[in-house]
């Protein structure tokens, strides 16, 4: 079966930024697991992976644009440190999660203030074109729950 819309595809990934440092690898847990064609990955590696079938594996190399968007230079906020969670602990240049209206987000902490915190909103990925070597592990057909909801339901899944 091959990699295509509603169809809900597992892998594993290992990513790299150019040139050569890992950033991070499913390797040694679960294979992510996600709907194809409803936004659930990175544009670049979706489109990559279409076409392929189970036990496949390849490489892909991302641009920015297809990947985490361009870095932007403007991207700071000054945030009351009560928005932490570990609000005593921060470092400037740690990454940090922080609640926002649209859910959780990673920042860069820039720098700390009594009461405010200075936080980098890009992604930490921004402006990094990544590289990426893929295995697909398995492709199967989506339950039309899953297409209604636009996720995979079960292992690896929502609910
Ligand atoms: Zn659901």
């Amino acid at each position: 079966m091959q990699v295509e819309k509603d169809k809900v595809v597992s892998f594993h990934y290992r990513v790299s930024e150019e040139p050569g440092t890992e950033v991070e690898s499913s390797h040694g847990r679960e294979p992510m697991v996600f709907l194809f064609g409803h936004g659930g990955i990175i544009p670049g590696l979706e489109k990559a992976m279409a076409g392929h079938a189970a036990g496949d594996a390849f490489e892909a190399v991302v641009a920015p644009e297809e990947a985490y968007g361009k870095r932007r230079e403007d991207f700071v906020q000054r945030v009351p440190k009560k928005y932490f969670r570990d609000g005593v602990h921060l470092k400037p240049g740690m990454v940090t999660s922080l609640n926002t209206r649209d859910g959780q987000r990673s920042v860069t902490v820039l720098k700390i203030g009594s009461s405010v915190v200075d936080v980098d909103l890009n992604h930490p990925l921004a402006g990094k074109t990544l590289s990426f070597a893929v295995e697909i592990t398995d492709v199967r057909d989506a339950s039309e729950e899953e297409i209604a909801h636009g996720h995979v339901h079960g292992p690896g899944g929502h609910h």
